[in-house]
């Protein structure tokens, strides 16, 4: 915008200095010599013309260039801030100050865009939700099915601030709003290094704006030596740097990204469709009175894990990608691939929750959009998740994936019944929320 002001006034003052010139020597052409106003005119305007023609060629030219490269790589420093009292935080957590638990995030989002363009959640299992740690597993996976790889450099955080924080009977959750930019493509995966390379570096660095929602037990302190982001365990504090994939501190047993010790991220929502009220209505409250272990929260990122399972299992064409989240019923709905692709969730919201037959149902409206053919603009899905959880049943590990339980590693994606890492015998069906019915209307 600067650019076409700057122009203009340069524009307008090269013309009007031109026409004095010109008038000044039009009239002392016709006082003084002999030389006809007709050839000073004439040459003044093939001079004028021929110069206009240039400055505007050069003009087009840079804004071509600059439309390609998009803004010259932008360098910033950071700004932590907030926008909204944390006071609520601080009744019952001294040690939380506001640009420590920015500068963590910074961090995460610097950690999980390696975990991303490197194809490797497992660096950020424990620092994510279930829900949050499925989405991007699983995006990655349709990506690759359909050829594609997403490319991203020159990231930069210019702002992260707090927007909003609430809580419930259970969590406390703190909404972040990110702004940052960064080069990001999506290019054939068949592509040389070279010309991926290339691809990259032509592409313009963009900025976004996303509000990240993270949650935690409410009497919860801030652990003075960090938490699981600073390697260690949020309960103990022992050294977890090397626990990979295994979410299970080896020292006191603490399911890491629980959100029972520290904040867990769980959920990224495009700014534009980011509702404050939303997602702040209890209504579980009934329900822990018979089942502690119940609240929304859990819920919805149960709900978001289980849509992305749901995802998979028909961008693959199998429901065993649902073996030991779904009833046999789900499973045998799914038979054939399916084209998914640029899929992506507005909102995953807890309607209600009844009892019947010693169950709790749950139902959870997921508001989603995707491509279902190559080349076609994503369409607006509303699918409703029926989920349901013995009345009995103690639900553990709050916000964390199902893992095993005796070594805390991922359940082995094939039918077996034995933990990859440990030799443990795991469910064939989790214990938690199981898919029952999904009801779908575009
Ligand atoms: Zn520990
Ligand atoms: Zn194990």
């Amino acid at each position: 915008m600067s650019q076409t002001v700057a122009f203009f006034v340069s524009f307008i003052l090269y013309n009007l200095f031109f026409i004095l010139f010109s008038l000044d020597s039009l009239g002392s052409g016709v006082s003084g010599n002999s030389t006809s106003p007709f050839a000073i005119v004439l040459v003044y305007g093939t001079v004028w013309l021929v110069l206009t023609g240039i400055g505007l060629g050069f003009y087009f030219l840079v804004s071509a260039y600059v439309k390609v490269k998009g803004p010259k790589k932008i360098e910033i420093s950071t700004v932590y801030m907030t926008q909204t009292p944390v006071d609520s935080i601080l009744k019952t957590d001294p040690n939380f100050h506001v640009d420590d638990f920015l500068g963590q995030v910074h961090k995460l989002a610097a950690k999980l865009n390696t975990a991303w363009t490197q194809n490797k959640m497992e660096i950020v299992r424990n620092l994510v939700s279930a829900g949050i740690y499925n989405r991007f597993k699983i995006q990655l996976e349709l990506m690759k099915l359909q050829g594609i790889q997403n490319l991203m450099k020159d990231w930069v955080l210019e702002s992260a601030s707090i927007v909003a924080v609430d809580s419930d009977a259970v969590y406390q959750t703190i909404h972040v709003e990110i702004h940052a930019y960064a080069k990001d493509v999506n290019v054939n995966a068949n592509l040389s290094d070279l010309d991926k390379q290339k691809l990259l570096n032509d592409s313009s660095q963009t900025d976004y704006y996303e509000i990240w929602s993270f949650v935690r037990k409410k009497d919860v302190v801030t652990k003075k030596q960090g938490g699981a982001l600073s390697g260690n365990c949020p309960n103990c504090g022992g050294d977890i740097h090397d626990l990979g994939e295994i979410n299970k501190c080896k020292y006191c047993n603490a399911i890491i990204n629980s959100g029972d010790y520290d904040w867990v991220l769980a959920e990224i929502t495009q700014k534009i469709e980011w509702n404050e009220s939303s997602s702040s209505k209890d209504i579980t409250e009934r329900a822990r009175e018979i089942n502690p272990s119940i609240n929304r929260q859990v819920i919805e990122d149960r709900a978001s894990y289980l849509f992305w399972r749901w995802i998979e299992a028909r961008a693959k064409g199998s429901g065993k990608y649902l073996k030991r989240d779904a009833t046999q019923s789900i499973q045998k709905q799914i038979q054939e691939k399916e084209f998914l692709a640029d899929v992506a969730v507005g909102s995953s919201d807890l309607k209600q929750i009844e009892i019947k037959d010693e169950k709790f149902f749950a139902s959870i409206k997921i508001l989603w959009s995707a491509n279902f053919q190559p080349g076609q603009e994503p369409i607006h899905q509303q699918t409703k998740f029926l989920v349901s959880l013995p009345v009995n049943l103690a639900r553990k590990g709050g916000l964390s994936s199902n893992s095993c339980e005796s070594c805390g590693a991922p359940l082995p994606e094939s039918d077996s019944l034995q933990c990859e890492y440990c030799g443990a015998n795991v469910p064939a069906q989790v214990n938690d929320w199981i898919l029952e019915e999904i009801k779908t209307r575009s």
